[in-house]
């Protein structure tokens, strides 16, 4: 599995020009390949495959003199971007997402490097080609694993790297800690078949508050001013503010989670969202309940702990003592079951019905 670790960067004026201007023409070349792919399909309704446009970049690329700007972006660092963009498009296809667009100048933001291929580690900083060797805080170890991507990203708050590292996966371990349900996202953020539910924070629920406003603001500022440019500026801000507290916040459960139990049964989140029609809470949405499970599932893996995925057909509406069906809407809060006569929490009963599925 591939893990991820995050350190900010600190380049210079000078470097973070260079790798402006290096992101810069990585997205002069996503929205070139885009466009021959549209201007291709119009033409003779050919599809264009990832190995073509990689031919293609190759030409472009070395055609150029060496004073040319394309000149800046690493070969393999310009595959991944076309890599990018096939992968978009073949979702597309699939109906999974909208038709690829051209990028604007804010809305590319970060490089791929395969190491040793354009960048690398070097005497304790990172080397980026055409840039040099750029400073890094190293606010935790390095990884062991073997080093797959490094990714750097530009933030409204500054430049960090990601790097991915591959680790080998942690055997199951017998625990005699107890084994838990979790249903998710109608009444709390998570609700655990032992009676524990979780709520989303207050801080999160207060930050989006004033996030809403900032969106506002934005809406309001006439396109192309000045006041607009700094005011999507605060709002990239405070969404990059936003992002990590969700991330600490969930890191900090699923930490208590695996640390708890033994074994962890969930609904399938695909299945889930389908059968829920967009009925999620919304509180679902202030916590981001995708992040959640990629959490949970490195985290799970390395501490040994057994995830278990159901199918949430009917968690809901089944009693967990007896089996019967008991009708409710989504604004009903308690499950009472008129047979055997237990009344829980509905989300703590789907969740015992979550954990009694993995048992079954
Ligand atoms: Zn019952």
């Amino acid at each position: 599995m591939l893990r991820t670790y995050r350190y900010r960067m600190y380049p210079t004026q000078e470097q973070q020009a260079a790798l402006n201007e290096i992101i810069d023409m990585a997205r002069w070349l996503y929205n070139h390949a885009l466009a021959y792919r549209r201007k291709r399909w119009y033409e003779s309704r050919i599809g264009v495959t990832y190995n073509e446009q990689s031919a293609m970049w190759r030409d472009w690329r070395n055609e150029c003199p060496d004073d040319n700007p394309l000149r800046l972006l690493n070969m393999s660092a310009g595959q991944q971007i076309l890599r990018r963009l096939d992968k978009a498009y073949r979702e597309f296809l699939k109906g999974k997402r909208g038709r690829p667009r051209f990028k604007g100048r804010h809305y590319f933001n970060s490089l791929n490097y395969k190491p040793g291929d354009g960048a690398g580690l070097k005497d304790g900083k990172l080397y980026v080609q055409n840039v040099g060797l750029v400073t890094v805080k190293w606010h935790r170890q390095m990884p062991d694993g073997k080093l797959k991507n490094i990714i750097i990203k530009r933030k409204p708050s500054g430049w960090y790297v990601l790097l991915q590292v591959e680790w080998p996966n942690v055997a199951i371990q017998p625990s005699d800690k107890p084994l838990v349900g979790i249903d998710v996202g109608i009444l709390h953020a998570l609700a655990l078949s032992d009676g524990t539910v979780i709520d989303a924070p207050g801080f999160l629920r207060e930050s989006l508050k004033k996030l809403r406003v900032l969106q506002r603001a934005v809406a309001r500022r006439k396109k192309g001013s000045r006041r607009r440019a700094k005011a999507l500026h605060q709002l990239a801000t405070y969404s990059e503010h936003i992002a990590n507290q969700r991330r600490d916040w969930w890191h900090k459960v699923v930490h208590w989670l695996v640390n708890t139990y033994g074994g962890i049964a969930l609904e399938d989140l695909n299945l889930t969202f389908m059968l829920r029609n967009g009925h999620l809470s919304r509180s679902t949405h202030d916590v981001a309940l995708g992040l959640f499970y990629e959490i949970l599932d490195y985290k799970a893996i390395e501490a040994g702990v057994e995830i278990a995925v159901v199918n949430p057909r009917h968690t809901s509406q089944m009693c967990s003592g007896c089996g019967v069906m008991v009708k409710k809407g989504l604004h009903v809060r308690v499950h009472r079951c008129p047979d055997c006569g237990l009344t829980v929490d509905r989300d703590v009963n789907a969740a015992i019905n979550i954990l009694q599925r993995t048992l079954g």
